[in-house]
C-alpha cells in the first residue's frame, strides 16, 4: 500500500510542493507546528532510518543539501531552525515513510515532549 507521501510524490494527492528533484520532494506540513514547517521526503520509500542500506546511505547527504537550499530559500538560515526525524513508535513517527521535518519561524523550546 502506498504511503501518503508516495501518493503526493506520484501526484495522486495534492500538497504544497516547495522543492522537487529526482530523489526528493519538499512539502509544507499540512498541520504546521510553527510559522514555517516543511517535510523533506526521499522519493524512494524507506520506512525509517534502520531501513536505509549502506548502499543507499548517501541519501542523507542529499537530503541535508536540500535542507541547506530550503532554509536559504525560506530565510530560516539567519535566525536558525530545527531539523527533526521522528523515528519509530517512541520517536513519534506517524507516517512510515522516512522524512525530515524543518521547523522554524519562531523560538523553539527544548526539550521536546
Ligand atoms: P511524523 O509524525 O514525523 O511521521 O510526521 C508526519 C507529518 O506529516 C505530520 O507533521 C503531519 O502533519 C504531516 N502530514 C500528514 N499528512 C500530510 C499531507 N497530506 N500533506 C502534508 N503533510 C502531511
Amino acid at each position: 500500500m502506498k504511503s501518503i507521501f508516495e501518493k503526493i510524490i506520484d501526484h495522486e494527492l495534492s500538497a504544497e510542493i516547495i522543492y522537487e528533484d529526482g530523489l526528493s520532494i519538499v512539502i509544507k506540513d499540512i498541520n504546521p507546528i510553527s510559522p514555517k514547517h516543511f517535510l523533506v521526503i526521499p522519493k524512494k520509500k524507506y520506512k525509517n532510518i534502520e531501513s536505509i542500506s549502506s548502499n543507499d546511505i548517501h541519501i542523507f547527504s542529499h537530503l541535508f543539501s536540500i535542507i541547506q537550499k530550503v532554509v536559504a530559500q525560506e530565510d530560516l538560515d539567519e535566525n536558525g531552525y530545527r531539523v527533526v526525524i521522528n523515528n519509530g513508535e517512541y520517536g513519534g513517527q506517524t507516517i512510515d515513510h522516512l522524512h525530515i521535518h524543518i521547523i522554524g519561524g519562531r523560538i523553539l523550546r527544548w526539550p521536546p515532549g
